[in-house]
């Protein structure tokens, strides 16, 4: 607390990020980051801009990156224009701009009760009312329960931390029964084995999908994220950008982003690979007596009946593997954890195996 502190500030309850440590040697399955490094191509686009230009400020509209996006939907069928793409420095940034461009209405938002734990914040930033609609017991999003009225919905598509995926006739029905209001799906997984609502944005004028590089595309270090939608939401998206910072996008993230969406080949290459590791480490930790969600997200959520989840947390970290823990209602009996390459998956196999086994 401090004296000098605007009022809001005493009032803010802050995202925890999963930890960055600063050790060599770990196994780091804890925050989703992709285990196979971004497309070379990438790496190259970075290093040939690398140069005495970076004294000029960057495009401010970013608009290699639009037309990278808008061409990239529109070759996979669903026609996308360049002003249906709102570019953020990271989809944290594109979600904090939407909760106030978009979210912030007389009425409650509605978003799951176990969802991205970032919504609450922004809520709290922006002073967004929300009400909490609670998961099925099998961690199911109902889409249901969501027929009743609101100032706007958000939910991830697989959710977060659970992995599920809604089917896109299920988001769909959200879309039909909530024309009223702007439905955000925040596809930070969907390329782990979705279908994406992209595919809908001409048709329904109140969908924004927000996406991101972090994950499927391995850029979380150049922090870029999107959104598409209608040109109006865009529109509005836009003006709280700019009422913001004028230069959210740095030269080198725009000329990543759109060698990122050239690379088709390792992209899709990349996300099958961890798809399988995926699939096998769900059998293998049933085998050991897991209770594991299916996922269609570059991580599983899994519980032991018999073992505590903070406990195999920390025997996992005294060998080097980190996972996710997250000590709040209905959940702290799971764990996150992200799928590493698929020797870490065996690491992780291993020293579970050795927790596990009575000595
Ligand atoms: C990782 C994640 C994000 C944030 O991604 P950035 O683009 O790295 O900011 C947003 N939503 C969900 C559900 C996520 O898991």
């Amino acid at each position: 607390m401090s004296q000098f502190w605007s009022s809001i500030v005493n009032t803010l309850t802050p995202y925890v990020p999963g930890e960055q440590p600063k050790i060599s040697n770990l196994i780091k399955l804890n925050t989703n980051e992709n285990p196979y490094g971004p497309s070379p191509k990438v790496l190259e686009a970075i290093k040939a801009h690398t140069d005495e230009s970076l004294r000029l400020y960057p495009d401010p509209n970013a608009d290699e990156i639009k037309d990278a996006i808008s061409a990239y939907f529109t070759a996979k069928g669903t026609p996308v224009q360049r002003d249906q793409v709102f570019v953020g420095n990271g989809s944290d940034e594109v979600l904090a701009h939407t909760f106030q461009a978009l979210l912030k209405q007389d009425e409650p938002i509605l978003f799951p009760d176990i969802s991205y734990s970032f919504y609450p914040v922004y809520c709290g930033l922006y002073q967004v009312e929300y009400k909490n609609i609670p998961l099925t017991d099998t961690f199911e999003i109902n889409p249901k329960d969501y027929r009743q009225s609101n100032g706007g919905i958000i939910f991830p598509n697989p959710n977060a931390p659970t992995g599920r995926l809604l089917a896109l006739e299920a988001v769909e029905d959200i879309l039909k029964n909530n024309s009223k209001s702007v439905v955000v799906v925040d596809e930070a997984y969907i390329d782990f084995g979705g279908q994406s609502a992209v595919s809908l944005v001409n048709q329904y004028n109140n969908l924004l999908v927000i996406q991101t590089l972090s994950k499927s595309r391995s850029l979380a270090g150049i922090r870029l994220g999107y959104a598409i939608g209608h040109p109006a939401l865009i529109e509005g998206l836009e003006r709280v950008k700019n009422s913001f910072n004028s230069y959210p996008i740095d030269k080198l993230a725009i000329k990543a982003t759109v060698a990122s969406f050239a690379d088709e080949v390792y992209f899709e290459q990349t996300c099958a690979r961890i798809v399988r590791s995926r699939d096998l480490l769900s059998e293998q930790l049933t085998a050991f007596g897991f209770e594991v969600i299916p996922s269609s997200a570059n991580f599983v959520f899994a519980k032991h009946p018999e073992h505590n989840a903070e406990a195999l947390a920390l025997a996992l970290r005294d060998r080097s593997i980190i996972v996710r823990y997250f000590n709040k209602p209905n959940i702290d009996q799971h764990l996150r954890i992200s799928i590493g390459t698929e020797d870490e998956c065996q690491a992780l196999i291993q020293a579970l195996r050795e927790i596990l086994t009575p000595s």
